[in-house]
């Protein structure tokens, strides 16, 4: 079956999801994890039921693809847990006309859900293998409006920006300069900042001259490496 976009309120644009042995797995997941933690937006709930996450693992781990953790995807890099994606999708408060960057494409899950809910995704990633498992999954489900790019993250997309909404998923130390310049006015990011062990989870809205930051959990991502992540091992 096709789905229509539409029912997002996104421009007519059609997925490619094929019917699969995981839909109760994936309903679950939703009422348990999401709905049962006070994920309230249906938009949010409707995109990750409609998602298949299991096609975002190894096909040896698809079993596990539902459940409430992180999952390793290669290059000791992981899928976030489905309630982060939940909660941090929530937090950029999509309508559907959005241009959205993401830092860390991974395994391009969260660019699918993404996809769903905005206008435009460009989501960068700077493991060449990484990037190019996500490009292959997420042209699959035939997702045309996220593009993937290799790069360095920390630098945003200045070719593309401003962005209405910006989501880091991997932990930074300090929120890089050029995320905050490439943000529009009354702009969302939402970005885990932190030591490398662990981070709080912040959302800063920038405003006409002044930015509020919120703290919506702690949390524990891998490292964000670049020019403004952490250095060890940084293929950036
Ligand atoms: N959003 C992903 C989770 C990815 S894990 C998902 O849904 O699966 C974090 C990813 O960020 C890793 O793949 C890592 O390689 C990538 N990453 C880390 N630092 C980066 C940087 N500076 N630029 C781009 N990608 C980065």
């Amino acid at each position: 079956t096709s789905i229509k976009k539409s029912t997002f309120h996104m421009k007519p644009q059609t997925l490619r999801i094929e019917k699969d042995i995981y839909e109760r797995s994936r309903r679950s997941m939703v009422e348990e994890q999401l709905v049962a933690r006070g994920i309230k937006s249906k938009a949010v709930l409707d995109a990750m039921r409609m998602i298949p996450r299991h096609l975002f693992v190894d096909p040896a781990m698809r079993a596990r693809a539902y459940g409430d953790n992180a999952l390793p995807i290669g290059e000791k890099q992981t899928i976030s847990q489905p309630y982060m994606v939940a909660l941090m999708t929530e937090a950029l408060a999509l309508t559907g006309d959005e241009k959205v960057l993401e830092i860390g494409t991974g395994s391009g899950y969260q660019s699918a859900v993404l996809a769903l809910l905005a206008d435009r995704v460009f989501s960068i990633e700077c493991i060449s293998s990484v990037a190019a498992g996500a490009k292959r999954t997420l042209d699959s489900l035939h997702c045309s409006n996220v593009v993937v790019r290799l790069g360095d993250g920390t630098l945003g997309l200045a070719e593309e920006a401003p962005f209405d909404a910006i989501i880091v998923t991997a932990g930074a130390p300090d929120i890089p300069p050029a995320l905050m310049e490439q943000l529009k006015v009354g702009g969302r990011l939402v970005i885990p900042v932190g030591s490398k062990e662990n981070q709080e989870l912040i959302k800063i809205t920038k405003g006409e001259g002044r930015i509020t930051k919120e703290t919506l959990t702690g949390c524990v991502f891998v490292k964000l490496m670049g020019k403004y992540g952490w250095q060890e091992g940084n293929p950036c």
